[in-house]
């Protein structure tokens, strides 16, 4: 079992597969002049298996794969199949945009994928594709429909709420009445360019800040009325011992007739340090132990000219120095899509 210096049991391990998006979501990548690593810089498919199986023997048994994109990478769905037959790997997920799932779902079902998590913010097409500078809607709802057509168990979807986008939030919270989709809710950080905030408006005016992130009680607190007003009735506690499987701090509620689940994740609101169960492999080959601290382990030196019990020391290392908390720290050198989102 691995256990940090503060206590925590650390059990999940998020792997980047790629810096590369075919989406450039406003307040995650530039849309310009994103300079990608070069290839001979990101892991290679055997180095991240050889990473994971060591920290796997440490007892890290839950494997998420995000990027970037990671279905824009090569090879994903046999990729999938060699990290399954990891001896201790308890179960795998990925964290995608959906748009390609419809090509892939199946693939990566059978591979012995078993958890999807799906990125949306908007359910107005124009707001979508200014948002994503570009994407298809109708793209990412495809994708939603593969992941329950495959079987995919459970599905959940992510939206980030943004005060100036005036999301539609009941429209999502909606999609968990008819299936077993568990709609999430996460508040905006201000990562990245953090003074500036990381988003920049379609307009090229200045980014969002802190203030654009609504505390979850708000969401919460608006869904409830707004689920009052169309006849749903307010939103219900989910118990922890209900609430769909998570490996992450979400909290769970449900209108009275839902299939699924409406979530709230609140990184700003309520800090979640103490629970904390996760380090995060960058694809170029950094173990980062939290996201909010750009301490950055070099696995990737380590992993071309060391042995296993070098490996296994950075593992070691990554456990020692996780921080006990980000205090009040959000920014982050670095934007989600080259940490791992
Ligand atoms: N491309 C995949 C996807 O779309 O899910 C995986 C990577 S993406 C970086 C992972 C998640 O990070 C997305 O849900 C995205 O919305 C979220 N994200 C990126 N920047 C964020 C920020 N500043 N605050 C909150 N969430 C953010």
């Amino acid at each position: 079992m691995a256990i940090d210096t503060h206590g925590r049991r650390i059990d999940y391990l998020r792997i980047s597969l790629t810096d590369r998006c075919n989406l450039r979501c406003i307040y995650c990548m530039p849309e310009e002049g994103v300079t990608w690593k070069d290839p001979a810089e990101i892991l290679s498919y055997d180095e991240i298996l050889r990473f994971a199986g060591i920290a796997v023997q440490e007892g890290i048994g839950k494997i998420r794969l995000t990027g970037g994109e990671p279905l824009v990478r090569r090879g994903v769905p046999e990729f999938v199949r060699q990290l399954r037959a990891i001896d201790g790997v308890e179960s795998l997920a990925l964290t995608t945009n959906a748009t390609l799932l419809p090509r892939f779902a199946a693939e990566l079902h059978d591979a012995g994928l078993e958890r999807i998590n799906i990125s949306l913010d908007s359910l107005d097409p124009a707001a979508y594709e200014r948002i994503t500078r570009g994407g298809h809607l109708e793209d990412a709802l495809a994708g939603l429909d593969a992941a329950f057509d495959v079987g995919f168990s459970p599905v959940k979807l992510n939206v980030v709420v943004v005060r100036s986008l005036e999301q539609d939030l009941l429209g999502f919270a909606k999609m968990s009445l008819d299936r077993p989709l568990h709609v999430r809710f996460i508040e905006y950080m201000p990562l990245g360019d953090a003074e500036e905030g990381s988003g920049c408006h379609s307009d090229g005016s200045a980014g969002w800040t802190a203030a654009d992130s609504v505390p979850s009680e708000e969401v919460i607190d608006r869904l409830s009325a707004e689920g009052e007003a169309a006849g749903l009735g307010g939103l219900l506690e989910v118990e922890r011992d209900k609430a769909p499987g998570g490996w992450g701090p979400a909290r769970y509620y449900r209108f009275a007739e839902s299939q699924g689940t409406v979530g709230v994740i609140s990184p700003l609101s309520h800090h979640f340090c103490a629970e904390c169960n996760r380090l995060r492999l960058t694809a170029d080959g950094r173990l980062r132990p939290c996201l909010f601290s750009d301490d950055e382990l070099d696995v990737r030196t380590v992993l071309r000219g060391g042995s296993d019990e070098d490996v296994r020391a950075i593992v070691q290392e990554a456990l020692r120095i996780k921080p006990k908390n980000h205090a009040e720290r959000i920014g982050t050198d670095r934007q989600m899509s080259q940490i791992g989102g």
